[in-house]
């Protein structure tokens, strides 16, 4: 089934246009990895798919389950299954990663999440995720490390079960254990159910996700799809074919 349509999508940032015309579709049980040169806007991308205001979509359309989003409020695209782990995640004074992570469960759900064994639960997915069980108590991402914060985007990805999860350079920033245990987290939650998007500049964070397809970004345009044959060829010539 087509989870995410794109069509001639152009986006806006503070007046630039970033997006020129962008086509993607991703089906469920997909993984998408897009790849490009600095500032072509692969996450302009995502946030653009997120609902982001600072985007402005100035043109085209974003279809998710067969539904126009395109002008649709953050927290409906969330609550829709549209998740997306940031490049820079900010840290959030005052609410604890436990509270933070069931409030958006319950929100997303439209469940209300019991304590207990939303806890129990988290505490499993830290354990995976190689987190110390005192980072639950935590104010979310507050004196975190670059792959601390990482790895809680991924555990709150795990807890929300997205059908779409975006997941930007995510791997960059962490040491080698880190990106193996991220890696395998991604690689375990990802099912026929739910798609994958990735943006990275490593190959690394794709072992044992098999990508199905690969996208390489340009001043604002996808210039060529094919299948991860097209890593290696990135990883030895360069964007320069590519243009
Ligand atoms: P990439 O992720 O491919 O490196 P981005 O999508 O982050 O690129 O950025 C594309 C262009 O848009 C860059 O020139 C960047 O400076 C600009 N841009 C992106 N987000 C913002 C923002 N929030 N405010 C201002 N400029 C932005
Ligand atoms: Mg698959
Ligand atoms: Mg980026």
């Amino acid at each position: 089934a087509e989870l995410l349509n794109i069509e001639g999508l152009k986006v806006e940032v503070e007046g630039k246009e970033i997006l020129k015309g962008l086509d993607l579709t991703v089906r469920a049980g997909e993984v998408h990895v897009i790849m490009g040169t600095n500032g072509a806007g692969k996450s302009t991308l995502f946030n653009a798919v997120m609902g982001h205001p600072k985007y402005t979509v100035t043109g085209g359309s974003i279809f998710f389950e067969g539904k126009d989003i395109t002008r649709m409020p953050v927290d409906e695209r969330a609550k829709a299954g549209i998740f997306m782990a940031f490049q820079a995640p900010i840290a959030v004074q005052g609410i604890s990663v436990e509270n933070f992570t069931r409030s958006a469960k319950s929100t997303i759900s439209g469940e209300t999440q019991r304590i207990m064994p939303f806890r129990k639960k988290l505490k499993a997915q830290m354990e995976e995720l190689k987190m110390d069980s005192s980072y639950a108590s935590r104010y979310v991402n507050d004196g975190f490390s670059g792959g601390e914060r990482k790895k809680t985007e991924i555990l709150q990805m795990c807890m929300l079960e997205p059908k779409l999860a975006m997941l930007d350079e995510i791997d960059s920033g962490l040491d080698v254990d880190a990106v193996r245990v991220v890696s395998q987290t991604v690689a375990k939650y990802h099912d026929e159910g739910n798609a994958l998007m990735v943006i990275t500049h490593h190959s690394e964070i794709l072992q044992g996700l098999q990508p199905d397809v690969v996208h390489v970004l340009i001043d604002g345009k996808i210039v060529k799809s094919g299948g991860p044959e097209l890593i290696q060829v990135i990883e030895e010539k360069g964007y320069d074919s590519f243009r």
